[in-house]
């Protein structure tokens, strides 16, 4: 498998640092072979090249069987003419990547804050109220004289029913149940739109239940019985927001694996950001990452028919339940391991755990 890393921002590099030896330990584990390009975005790239994303990065990531995208300084870069590109956005919007997959569960040997739960939350990523992304050219959001902004939100039948499509999909393969969380008691047309797909979907997939909520009620059904979840479809914001609350839920946002996937490319990336606050320190878990990475080893092996990737990807997620349960862990989710130390130790795991 060609990859193409790029370890972003922040505790970008640390994170990724850490999951790279542990790719390398499932590859060797699992007998598929690994191929690593690495190349820098963000601000390294911004201090080098004068652009946070440079151009032939694009061929790169079409030429490799996937990508590993570490968070990026997002919230720094604000003007493209200065070469200031959010990573993430370019990605999404260049390779197509419409499905955002975020799956949360509850691990035994962690507290569980909102009781068991394993869900996933399926965002659609390329549009919505997502201004750097949702024109063909242009931004959406608008200064319209010094003091009025307009912010555009994009929503088109053809988005709607390809997330519902990815959606009703893996529920098909899970506990057969999908929630269609939306406004359209408010946003009428434009979530009426969404839920008309989501409906019309569901007639493809009939072993497959729907449920619709309202997506502040969303949240406290959230809070009050996550179980009830399998997975939930919804537009780009309210996923976005959804994802990092059941990542936290689930023990800590530094557990949130991600994967970004359209029709012939997927990026794996964790849902959070560049964790200012604890970058270059050694204390950023991991696992997000990792679980990313393990999303995009088993997309690449269903498509291509690939058993090692696929077993590997099950395998990681084994020994980072089995991590978690033994305290091989960083302190965000009560152990005592730093970020370098975490992957390696899980890379470890993964070598020891097939042998047995
Ligand atoms: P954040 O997600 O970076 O951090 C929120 C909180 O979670 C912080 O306390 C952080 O320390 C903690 N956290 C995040 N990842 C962790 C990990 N792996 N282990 C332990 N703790 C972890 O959100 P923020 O601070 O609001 O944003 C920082 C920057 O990241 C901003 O520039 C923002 O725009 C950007 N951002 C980028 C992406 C992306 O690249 N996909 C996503 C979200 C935010």
């Amino acid at each position: 498998m060609r990859l193409l890393v790029l370890p972003g921002d922040g505790i970008g590099p640390e994170i990724t640092a850490a999951a790279l030896p542990v790719l390398g330990a499932a590859s060797e584990a699992y007998g598929f072979a690994l191929e690593v390009r690495e190349e820098p975005v963000g601000h390294s790239s911004l201090q080098r090249y004068g652009i946070t994303v440079r151009p032939e990065l694009l061929q790169m990531a079409r030429d490799a069987d996937g990508l590993i995208l570490g968070p990026a300084a997002t919230f720094d870069f604000r003007d493209p003419e200065k070469g200031e590109i959010n990573p993430s956005a370019f990605f999404r919007k260049s390779l197509d990547l419409f499905a955002n997959i975020r799956p949360a569960r509850t691990w035994p040997a962690l507290p569980q804050k909102l009781g068991a739960f394993d869900l996933v939350v399926v965002r659609e990523n390329t549009e919505g109220f997502y201004a750097d992304r949702n024109m063909e050219r242009g931004n959406a959001e608008l200064l319209v004289t010094e003091d009025v902004v307009v912010s555009l939100r994009r929503v088109t039948r053809k988005a709607c029913a390809r997330i519902a499509r990815v959606a009703f999909g893996l529920a098909a393969r899970r506990r057969k149940h999908v929630t269609a969380v939306h406004k359209a008691n408010v946003l009428k047309i434009g979530d009426g739109m969404f839920l008309d797909e989501c409906r019309a979907c569901q007639r493809d997939f009939p072993q497959v239940a729907l449920d619709e909520v309202i997506v502040d009620a969303a949240m406290a059904h959230l809070v009050r019985k996550a179980e009830r979840f399998d997975v939930i479809v919804t537009t780009n914001m309210y996923g976005d927001i959804i994802s990092d609350m059941t990542a936290e839920a689930s023990g800590s946002l530094g557990l949130g694996g991600s994967l970004n996937a359209g029709e012939n490319y997927a990026m794996a990336q964790a849902s959070h950001g560049s964790a200012p606050d604890i970058a270059g320190r050694n204390l950023a878990n991991p696992f997000s990452l990792i679980l990313s990475a393990a999303q995009l080893l088993s997309w690449h092996g269903r498509r291509r028919n690939e058993a090692g990737c696929v077993a590997a990807a099950a395998g990681i997620e084994r020994a980072v339940e089995n991590a978690i349960a033994e305290g091989e862990i960083t302190r965000d989710i009560g152990g005592r391991l730093g970020t370098k130390e975490t992957g390696d130790a899980l890379a470890e795991r993964i070598r020891r755990e097939l042998q047995r």
